[in-house]
This record gives C-alpha cells, sequence and structure tokens, in this order.
C-alpha cells in the first residue's frame, strides 16, 4: 500500500510495536484456530481467546513492553475479544465447510522476471487463516461492516492468495474468497463477505506486483538515498496506524489533522 512504509520500517525496526487491535483480533484468531482443530467446544471461544490476549500482555510485560493503544479503550478489551469470538460461532462458523486446514502457510513461485535490467524470482507467501477445496477464509476483525462490492473491486490480498494457491494446485480459478468479518463491540455480529478472483485477476496481481518491483529496483539502484514510493491516500497512514509517521509525514503535518478511526 506504501512501499515507502516498508522502507522505513526495516530502517527502523525499533519502531514495531504491537497494537491493541491488531492483539485483539490475534486473540479472536487463537479461538477460532483452537475450535477449528477440535482442540476446544465452541461454547469455550471466549474465554480461550481472552486468556491468548491476556498471555501475550503478560509476555509483552516480562520484556518490558506495553500494547500501543490507539483507537480502543483497555477497560472493554476482554469484552470486545468475547463478544467477536461468540459471533464468529453464532454467526460464521455454520457455514465454515469442515475438513480443511488452519494457520496454512503458503510460498509459491509466480514469475520468473527478466528485463532489460533485472532478472528475479516474483513468490507470493503469506498464510490463509482457512483453506478448504471449496474456498478461502480469512477471519477479520474490524470497527464497521464491510462492503462487499468495494472488496470484490479493489482488494489485493484475496487476489495474492487465490493466485498462489491455483499455482501450488491447491484449488482452480474461479476462486471463492470470503472473508469473516467480526465487528469490534461489545454486541458483535459476524459477517460473511465473499469475493470472486478469476484468472483474469492473477495475471493482473501479476502484472501490478512485476510493474512495482520494478520501480522500486530501479530506484535502489540509481537514487539508494531518496524515499521510495509515498502513498498517504489510505487509512493507515495516520499517527495512530503507521509506525514510522514522525520518520515521514509526521515531521511535516500535524497529527491532529490525520485522525483516522480504523486500519481495514
Ligand atoms: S506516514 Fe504515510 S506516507 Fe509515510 S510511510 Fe507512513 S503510510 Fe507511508
Amino acid at each position: 500500500m506504501c512501499p515507502e512504509r516498508a522502507r522505513l520500517i526495516a530502517l527502523h525496526p525499533e519502531t514495531r510495536k504491537e497494537n491493541d487491535s491488531a492483539m485483539m483480533g490475534t486473540a479472536v484468531h487463537a479461538g477460532i484456530e483452537a475450535v477449528l482443530r477440535g482442540e476446544i467446544v465452541p461454547a469455550d471461544i471466549a474465554d480461550h481467546s481472552v486468556n491468548a490476549f491476556r498471555t501475550r500482555q503478560k509476555e509483552l510485560q516480562s520484556e518490558g513492553k506495553s500494547i500501543n493503544i490507539t483507537n480502543t479503550d483497555p477497560k472493554n478489551w476482554d469484552k470486545h475479544i468475547a463478544s467477536m469470538a461468540e459471533a464468529w460461532a453464532r454467526d460464521i462458523m455454520p457455514h465454515v465447510p469442515e475438513g480443511g486446514d488452519c494457520e496454512w502457510k503458503f510460498e509459491s513461485k509466480i514469475a520468473n522476471v527478466s528485463n532489460e535490467v533485472f532478472e528475479y524470482e516474483l513468490w507470493f507467501e503469506g498464510t490463509m487463516d482457512y483453506f478448504h477445496p471449496q474456498g478461502i477464509w480469512d477471519w477479520k476483525t474490524a470497527a464497521r461492516k464491510y462492503y462487499q462490492a468495494e472488496k470484490q473491486t479493489q482488494n489485493i490480498q484475496s487476489a495474492v492468495y487465490a493466485e498462489a494457491a491455483t499455482r501450488l494446485g491447491l484449488i482452480d480459478y474461479d476462486v471463492e474468497f470470503n472473508f469473516g468479518v467480526m465487528i469490534r463491540n461489545a454486541s458483535s455480529t459476524g459477517q460473511i463477505v465473499p469475493v470472486v478472483r478469476t484468472a483474469k485477476h492473477g495475471e493482473w496481481i501479476t502484472e501490478q506486483t512485476i510493474a512495482l518491483i520494478n520501480n522500486l529496483l530501479t530506484v535502489k539502484l540509481h537514487m539508494p538515498s531518496t524515499r521510495w514510493l509515498v502513498n498517504d491516500q489510505h487509512f493507515l497512514c495516520s499517527q495512530r496506524w503507521c509506525p514510522v509517521w514522525e520518520h515521514c509525514k509526521g515531521s511535516y503535518i500535524p497529527s491532529d489533522n490525520n485522525n483516522a478511526e480504523e486500519a481495514q
């Protein structure tokens, strides 16, 4: 989304922080995974998720670190985590086909790239929250509901995962990719947002990625000390969500003007 963000984080690894909302999402993921693996019954998902959060919090404390508070209230953490986990079990789980794989890590070679200047291999890697031959599932915790039309037209993750899965021979196009979304509040509801990725989406995301990499490699080769592409037209560009804000836009624009509500 913002290549400069990736470059600056690599240059300033000390800026990496554990955000509250991301940690809450990770805790809910732990509960979902435990249910799908048959390690706990769905009725225990709330307790399991809250415990996962508290365990991670203690680990951070023992490392002398704390949770970076963004747009949540610490006194609501437990009940929001419990509510989201229960929303998944109630509203989403009944629609998830059984027999798939949880936390499916993949590395998939996409292309050999060769042009006038560069020669390299393009690989996509990531982790599917749940893979089933009928489709790919990804769990999201969010402040508000997703708009299906926006995800169908703009979402990149689904195109990357679908291309990787088809290259690995796991599934054929057209690929159904489902977002299982839980709203972050005390009376959470679950929402399933399906998008479809075709072979043409796969070709486009591959071409788009190669164009981006070629541009970045060209800058790195000829102007190694200059900034990469600086994209501030998105939610993550704010003091709240960008860990390198102070090294970038934050050194020009006061944070009050960038009070983004939520990372998508
Ligand atoms: S402040 Fe904005 S433009 Fe700068 S690195 Fe972060 S996201 Fe990118």
